[in-house]
């Protein structure tokens, strides 16, 4: 039901492979000791909190004692709001944060671009915070992560649901880690350039019977995305088709290609379906019109990017990763069930937090 086919499978490739060599956690701290290095200057700023993703600590801006290894602190908030510029023995510069804990008991000095920045989830009230905010942001960009510390940091992120880290990456890193995120979260492009305008698509519907359907599924994503993901358009001005289409002999009620969303009339305009053929206790449960809705939403999250999980509650959920133009892993049977029985577009179209973060990390990647 709701399957997904899709015209981009062979952009997909095997090349996953992480290059970066993980530095093993010893558990103890390290005591090399190096060359010192010139401080150049420093800078106060307002507390903001980061997590670090690899690298070590060091005891003072000289650099030149290591007391902590940050592969010892993967979940540990950093709190900052100190930074250092110095000159290093090899003439370059580089900007180190000074760093602590909550207890303060780890606590010291660390190159920035192992560090993530945590969002705040507070409103930026006023305009100086927020140029300060661009500012980091735009200094975050020139550090890249490593293929280690992105592996890393997807491994601790809950299995395809994308964490706040996962999502507040630079542009620079979405555009290098691209694959490896879309291998991750079960994410691939799959709307050609110009569907989506300023993150919006807009809709035409061919058939007048399915106009209430889209309707409900177009509230939906909107709702839950906060933002115009998709919204109404005519047969003169629209980026996306939505088509009833006779598909009788085929394993799908609805399906997007790539150009249009299609429904399968001969389930669609037959009143017992589903409910005739499923189970009593599903059936119980479902109406064809709250149904139809169902597969018009999941449909939508097609367009967006998102390929299926296995996790029975979500709306892009399949029963196996059969079909999956990207899979991180196969399933058969559901990784997780529902606690109804019932799936993400049975149930009429309702979305669990992983479909949500799914579908932010894919506009993240530019996907629409
Ligand atoms: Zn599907």
């Amino acid at each position: 039901m709701a399957k997904f086919k899709n015209r981009f499978l062979l952009l997909v490739t095997a090349a996953f492979s992480f290059g970066a060599v993980l530095i093993g956690v010893t558990g103890q701290t390290a005591q090399a000791k190096t060359k010192s290095v010139k401080i150049i200057k420093t800078k106060k700023f307002d507390t903001k909190k980061f997590r670090a993703t690899k690298g070590y600590i060091y005891s003072s801006a000289k650099l030149t004692k290591k007391v902590h290894n940050a592969d010892n602190y993967p979940k540990t908030v950093f709190y900052v709001n100190k930074q250092v510029t110095v000159k290093k023995t090899n003439g370059k510069n580089a900007v180190y944060y000074y760093v602590q804990n909550k207890s303060k008991k780890v606590k010291g000095y660390i190159w920035r671009g192992y560090m993530i920045q945590i969002p705040s989830k507070k409103v930026v009230a006023n305009s100086e915070s927020a140029t300060d905010n661009n500012q980091v942001s735009a200094e975050a960009a020139e550090q890249m992560m490593s293929a280690g510390a992105m592996s890393r940091l997807i491994d601790e992120a809950p299995d395809m649901n994308p964490s706040d880290a996962i999502l507040n990456l630079s542009a620079n890193e979405y555009n290098v880690y691209g694959e490896t995120l879309n291998k991750a979260y079960n994410i691939i492009k799959t709307s050609p350039s110009g569907m989506f305008n300023n993150h919006t698509a807009t809709i035409y519907v061919e058939n007048s019977r399915l106009v209430p359907y889209v309707q409900q599924a177009i509230e939906k994503w909107n709702s839950a995305m906060e933002q115009t993901v998709f919204k109404l358009g005519t047969r003169n001005n629209h980026t996306l088709e939505v088509k009833l289409v006779n598909a009788s002999n085929s394993d799908w009620d609805g399906m997007y290609n790539g150009q249009a969303v299609y429904i399968d009339a001969s389930r669609f305009l037959n009143p017992r379906y589903p409910t005739a053929y499923l189970s009593q206790q599903k059936a119980a449960q479902i109406t064809p019109s709250t149904y139809w809705v169902g597969v018009m939403t999941h449909e939508l999250g097609h367009t967006l990017g998102l390929d299926h999980t296995g996790y029975q509650s979500d709306l892009m959920y399949a029963s196996s990763s059969e079909g999956n133009a990207v899979a991180k892993y196969s399933w058969k049977t559901p990784v997780e069930r529902s606690s109804t029985g019932l799936d993400g577009t049975e149930n009429g179209g309702t979305f669990t937090d992983r479909d949500i973060n799914r579908a932010k990390l894919a506009q993240k990647l530019g996907y629409w």
